[in-house]
């Protein structure tokens, strides 16, 4: 079905809708939010791509090759053999401590900040939204047989921003991954440190850093960190760069500050070139490896640690 077919077949669905039962207005609601996500546009080409092939293509456009975002829930699908996930903390939710010191502390609130949605209240939206607890999955499954422990953080959630749940979630997953001497496999995707959490995002760098210390350079087990587009400031500043081995997919945005920010420092205007094939080029990444080869990809280096059997 091409473009102008698909609009052709969205208008006739949609006057079907109107014209049906219009005492069922909820029902209205949910057919078309059903119609409206079978289909999505490529970043890239604007394309219109239906979603269920797109999912069969790991998310990489048929048109022009662009790799869209991929959801966590895909993400594990693509790396872990079929029946063995068994995810951890998943009942693990973020508060807003930040707003409850300041309510205890201020009478009087900043209206700024007014303005923007309260930090709640954006929790429970991107909740509802992608039916995660927060922007990460962790949990224990085989990749080609080989048991490991892998993290998967989801942008659809506030941006894969890393507050103090990611944090906590991801050191977790090292300590049980040292504890049982499996490797860890960390997919990136996120905007940084979560804002709205201040200083308690920022340090969730320092703690998995730690943790990855001890299951590095004490216990000598192996950590892979995949960088997928984006991966920005604390994530980039923290494990994302400590992988034993890391790996970069094609064409992928990888900064510490972003473009926008350093134009701004510099009162200059910079080329782009954070992205994967110029980093590479200066040293930052060990392999760029395709999407659709990553899962073959990683079990080579399980056969030089010897975790094959
Ligand atoms: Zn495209």
């Amino acid at each position: 079905m091409d473009v102008k077919e698909w609009f052709e077949e969205n208008r006739r669905i949609n006057s079907l809708l109107r014209d049906k039962d219009v005492n069922e207005p909820e029902k209205k609601i949910y057919d078309r939010e059903k119609i409206k996500a079978l289909w999505t546009q490529c970043d890239n080409c604007t394309t219109m791509l239906y979603v269920q092939f797109l999912k069969e293509d790991k998310s990489i456009c048929k048109e022009c090759g662009h790799y869209l975002k991929m959801n966590s829930s895909d993400r594990i699908e693509l790396l872990i053999d079929h029946g063995t996930w068994c995810p951890m903390d998943e009942n693990m939710y973020a508060i807003d401590v930040l707003s409850e010191e300041d309510e205890d502390s201020h009478s009087d609130s900043n209206p700024d900040l007014d303005q923007e949605e309260p930090y709640k209240d954006h929790i429970i939206s991107s909740q509802i939204e992608t039916g995660l607890p927060d922007a990460i999955q962790t949990g224990i499954g085989k990749l080609n047989g080989i048991p490991i422990a892998l993290g998967v953080m989801d942008f659809k959630f506030m941006g894969g921003s890393m507050g103090s749940v990611v944090g906590e979630k991801i050191t977790r997953l090292i300590e049980y991954a040292t504890e049982n001497s499996l490797p860890v496999i960390m997919v990136c995707a996120s905007g940084g440190a979560r804002m709205q959490e201040g200083s308690f995002s920022s340090m969730q760098m320092a703690k998995i850093a730690s943790a990855l210390y001890i299951h590095q350079k004490e216990k000598k087990l192996l950590y892979i960190s995949i960088l997928t587009s984006p991966t920005t400031g604390g994530v980039t500043a923290s494990f994302g760069m400590l992988g034993d081995i890391i790996i970069a997919e094609p064409k992928a945005y990888i900064a510490f500050a972003g473009k926008r920010v350093i134009e701004q420092t510099l009162g200059q205007v910079i080329e782009d070139f954070q992205v994967t094939e110029n980093l590479f080029d200066h040293g930052l990444f060990d392999l760029v490896v395709s999407r659709d080869i990553l899962k073959g990809v990683l079990s080579d280096p399980f056969w030089f640690y010897g975790l094959y059997k």
